[in-house]
This record gives C-alpha cells, sequence and structure tokens, in this order.
C-alpha cells in the first residue's frame, strides 16, 4: 500500500525541488552504484572570500586590484569573489582588452599593454612565471605581468551543510562508489574529500580530464550499476552529457547545465540524491 504522504513519479521529486526530465532517467536513479562530485559549487558553496593577499610586486591594494579588472567579465564564482573584495569607488579607468577565460586555469588579458594572468599553477606555466608554493589550505590566485610572477591571493570557499550527510545517505541507499573531482588543488581537494567522508578524490584536472575520469569509472563499474554526475555547470556540461545521470545544481548552475543535466537540483542540495533515489525506486516498485 501507498502511504497518503508519498508522492511518487516526476511529479513527486518535483515536489521535493528534484527535476527528472523523463521516467527513464528514474528508471536509472533507481539503478544508481557510482556518484561524482564536482567540488565547487557542488560540495561546497562556490562563494569564496579573499583570505590573505601576498604581492611579491606591488602592494597588496594594487595586486588585488589588478586581479579583479582582469576577473571583470568572468562568471566563475572566483571570478565574483575577486571583484567583491575591490572596493567599488577605487574603480579607475585602465584599458583592458583581449580577455581570454581559460577552463580549469584563470583569466588572462591585456591590461595597458601588458599582459596579465590570473589563476593556478597551469596558468602560471603557460606564461613561465616562476610561482611561489604556498602551503595554507585555500584556493591560490597566483598573477603575473608580461611572465614574471606578482604575486598570490589566498581565497577560501566553505562546504555545504549537508554535503558530508549527502555521501553518507549515497551510501545508505546502496551507492558503492562515490568520487570527488576538481581543478582546484590538490591541498584543498584532500581537505574536502575528507571532511565529506569521500576517500577518492582527484585534483588539478581540466574539464577535459574531468570527461576522461568520468569514462573510466564508467568502464569500472558493474554493467546494471549507473553513474551519475553532479556538478554546478561551470565548465562542466560535457562530463554531465557524459555520465549515464547529468545532475545540476539549479539555483547556482548555469543555464548550460539545467540544459544538459538530465537531473536539476532546484534548491542545491546534495542529500537530494539519495531522496531522488529512494523516490525512484518506490515509484519502479508501484507501477511494476
Ligand atoms: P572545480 O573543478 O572545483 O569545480 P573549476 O574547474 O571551475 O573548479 O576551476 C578549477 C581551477 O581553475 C580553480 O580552482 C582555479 O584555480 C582556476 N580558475 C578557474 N576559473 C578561474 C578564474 N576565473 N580566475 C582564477 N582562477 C580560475
Ligand atoms: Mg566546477
Amino acid at each position: 500500500s501507498v502511504p497518503l504522504t508519498f508522492f511518487g513519479g516526476l511529479g513527486g521529486a518535483s515536489r521535493r525541488g528534484i527535476l527528472v526530465k523523463g521516467s527513464n532517467y528514474m528508471d536509472a536513479l533507481a539503478k544508481l552504484g557510482v556518484v561524482v562530485f564536482d567540488k565547487t559549487g557542488t560540495l561546497t558553496y562556490g562563494e569564496f572570500a579573499v583570505e590573505a593577499v601576498h604581492p611579491t610586486e606591488f602592494d597588496a591594494h594594487e595586486l588585488l586590484h589588478l586581479a579583479a579588472h582582469v576577473e571583470h567579465f568572468s562568471t566563475h564564482p572566483i571570478g565574483a569573489a575577486l571583484r567583491d573584495a575591490f572596493p567599488q569607488e577605487a574603480h579607475d579607468d585602465c584599458k583592458i582588452t583581449n580577455i581570454e577565460e581559460v577552463a580549469g586555469q584563470g583569466v588572462r588579458a591585456n591590461v595597458g599593454g601588458r599582459l596579465v594572468c590570473v589563476g593556478n599553477e597551469k596558468m602560471m606555466e603557460t606564461v613561465g612565471a616562476a610561482w611561489h608554493k604556498c602551503h595554507r589550505v585555500g584556493t591560490i590566485i597566483h598573477v603575473a605581468v608580461d611572465g614574471k610572477y606578482v604575486g598570490h591571493i589566498v581565497i577560501n570557499d566553505h562546504i555545504k551543510d549537508d554535503s558530508a550527510e549527502a555521501v553518507s545517505a549515497l551510501r545508505k541507499v546502496g551507492v558503492e562508489r562515490t568520487v570527488m573531482l576538481t581543478g582546484d588543488r590538490d591541498e584543498v581537494a584532500k581537505d574536502v574529500a575528507e571532511r565529506v567522508g569521500i576517500e577518492e578524490y582527484h585534483a588539478g584536472l581540466l574539464p577535459t580530464d574531468k570527461v576522461s575520469q568520468v569514462e573510466r569509472l564508467l568502464n569500472e563499474k558493474k554493467a546494471d550499476a549507473t553513474l551519475a554526475f553532479v556538478g554546478d555547470g561551470i565548465n562542466d556540461a560535457p562530463v554531465l552529457k557524459r555520465a549515464d545521470i547529468g545532475i545540476a545544481m539549479g539555483a547556482l548552475g548555469s543555464d548550460a547545465a539545467i540544459e544538459a543535466a538530465d537531473v536539476v537540483l532546484m534548491d542545491d542540495k546534495p542529500s537530494k540524491i539519495a531522496l531522488a533515489v529512494a523516490i525512484a525506486r518506490r515509484t519502479i516498485g508501484i507501477a511494476r
């Protein structure tokens, strides 16, 4: 018998903020065996705050100003954090052209005739800048001008309140493997993975590396189990498409992610995945 409080099917899922784009994804959710999480905006809020500024040239204010300028048009949460950290009233009209956002690396632009790069170690390597190693836990944004290293900015994000619960709830519904993938550095990835209870993680990945990781995990899984990738949609549309089930964060997520996804979590709570599995199994059980 079906309890009156149970809302089954696609409608029931949507009443709980879980948008499932078709009944075939209900079948796939019922057989969920592997869940692959993106880090930023998925297990973390994706809201970075500037913690420290370490210039090797200029002063701290100038370094932050330069980074905020280059990030002016970025849609990435890191770009938003660097812009927010800079006082608006001090905004001047220095010239920026040729802005190029490189997925999984950062942003490069021409500022007053000089090539300014703002991003991670990979981005520094592309211009041959000798970046300084930083041992603090936090996401590190390096800055180089014409290939010369000028310092770094430490920024920090926070783990979502329900991420750890989301991972343990997945184990309880029988998901055998949970994995985290990120373009961020190893120190940050290790810290987040440990805190949320994910044993396997891979850091320093470009968007294309995330696709290869998902392909490997698809090969390794049991034939009757399905694999889900969960992301916020910033640069992960290809990997959302590659998974059996692409799950996107609806509130933070980009339009591209919501398009590419098979399931959308309207309130951005990863704990809704285990609930989706439970609803899917009950729906299928009732249909049989
Ligand atoms: P994740 O894999 O955790 O979701 P992303 O793939 O979005 O993260 O970004 C990976 C890394 O690329 C970031 O940790 C950062 O080092 C760098 N990066 C990406 N976009 C930017 C940006 N706009 N400014 C500076 N760095 C960036
Ligand atoms: Mg991401």
